[in-house]
């Protein structure tokens, strides 16, 4: 799958545009591996402007077999190491998957797309989640997944990359046209349409996820609990602080509210897995766009020395440190990865 081009080698200096969750990870990468990184990012330390503040943060390549293309599930095993080498702490649980006996059918399909799942009973799931005792007769179990909540994460990212050296602007508002010295490493989310008409950017589109966040110390659990619903695949995940994210809705749109419909939705979920969740007080409905080309596949695009990683639709926490030391790879030694790097819009140096 990999095979070796030019590349840009000789340049230490990384300026690398975008702080969310796939810019953090090759800065992380980049530093880590010696090189003179500056990471710009528009927005302030809350990184509220980014897609990754509204993520669930599942790191789940096994779930997201059901609905996903191999190359997910290959990148998303290999950045599970990457998470567990730079950030031992991460919290690697599993998931389960439950639903309603009446949607027995869509668990057995579930069961069949996706693979590394161990199938409980009342009992087994009741061993793994007091919480859940009684609530269902049977679950999948994929004990390799893990999950990190994305506004503890970003900044301990952060926080890593300034270790290993690297720069962190804040309110630094970067157009990669006007960088001329060094690589630059375009890492905007959706925001890279504005510099213009590029082929890198060609397609990329929003897709709406909508999540809610609520809090009770009614119920405990320690995985992403996700429930299977005709629609969506809906979502429990714990956070800190009796806190749970309700997540999360797909829709073709890039407005950013939150309808009536949806938070019925997503509050019907999360009552069915648990009725204590309806005495829980609602901190807070949001909405984030997924970065996503009409494949809905990520893309490393390189032109010269401007690489741009983008598309990373509704795998960015799972698969931003495997794109990371694809970039990384592509820098050092000129290695391509053919099923993500773009071979049309690249012009090596
Ligand atoms: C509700 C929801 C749930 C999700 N759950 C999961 C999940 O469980 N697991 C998972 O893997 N993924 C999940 N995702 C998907 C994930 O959030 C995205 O794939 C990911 O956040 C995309 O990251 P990014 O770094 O490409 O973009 P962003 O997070 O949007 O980061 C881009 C950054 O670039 C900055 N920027 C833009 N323009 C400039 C400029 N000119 N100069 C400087 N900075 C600039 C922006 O301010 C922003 O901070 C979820 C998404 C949503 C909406």
């Amino acid at each position: 799958m990999l095979q070796s081009v030019k590349s840009p080698q000789g340049e230490s200096s990384i300026n690398i545009i975008g702080a969310g969750i796939a810019g953090s990870w090759q800065a992380l990468l980049f530093a880590r591996a010696g090189y003179d990184v500056t990471l710009h990012e528009r927005g302030d330390a809350a990184m509220m402007q980014a897609t990754s503040h509204w993520a669930g943060g599942m790191l789940a390549p096994w779930c997201e077999r059901e609905a996903s293309e191999p190359v997910i599930t290959r990148l998303g095993i290999r950045s599970l190491d990457l998470w567990r080498e730079q950030l031992p702490e991460t919290p690697f649980n599993g998931s389960l998957v439950v639903s309603h006996p009446r949607d027995r059918t869509d668990f057995e399909r579930f069961a069949r797309l996706t693979t590394d799942h161990e199938r409980l009973d009342a009992s087994g799931i009741a061993s793994l989640e007091p919480s859940l005792d009684g609530r269902f007769r049977e679950a999948l179990f994929f004990p390799g997944e893990g999950h990190v909540e994305p506004r503890t994460v970003l900044p301990k990212l952060h926080a890593k990359l300034t270790e290993a050296g690297a720069a962190i602007k804040f309110e630094s508002d970067c157009d990669p046209d006007k960088i001329t010295s060094g690589i630059v490493i375009d890492c905007r989310g959706l925001a890279a349409r504005e510099s213009g008409a590029r082929d890198a950017y060609s397609g990329l589109r929003g897709v709406k996820g909508e999540m809610i966040v609520i809090q009770t110390p009614d119920v405990q659990l320690s995985r992403p609990v996700r429930f299977l619903h005709p629609r969506w695949m809906l979502y429990v995940i714990p956070r800190d602080g009796n806190r749970f994210m309700l997540g999360a809705t797909s829709i073709e749109s890039e407005d950013t509210g939150v309808s009536v419909r949806s938070a019925l939705e997503l509050l019907s979920a999360a009552y069915a897995v648990h009725p204590a969740f309806g005495e829980a007080r609602i901190l807070e409905f949001g909405a984030g766009l997924r970065p996503a080309f009409p494949d809905n596949l990520p893309r490393i695009a390189i032109d010269a020395k401007r690489i741009s990683v983008n598309g990373l639709y509704r795998h960015g926490f799972l698969l931003a440190p495997a794109l990371a030391e694809l970039t990384l790879a592509y820098v050092k030694r000129g290695a391509i990865d053919n099923e993500v790097m773009d071979n049309e819009v690249m012009q090596c140096s």
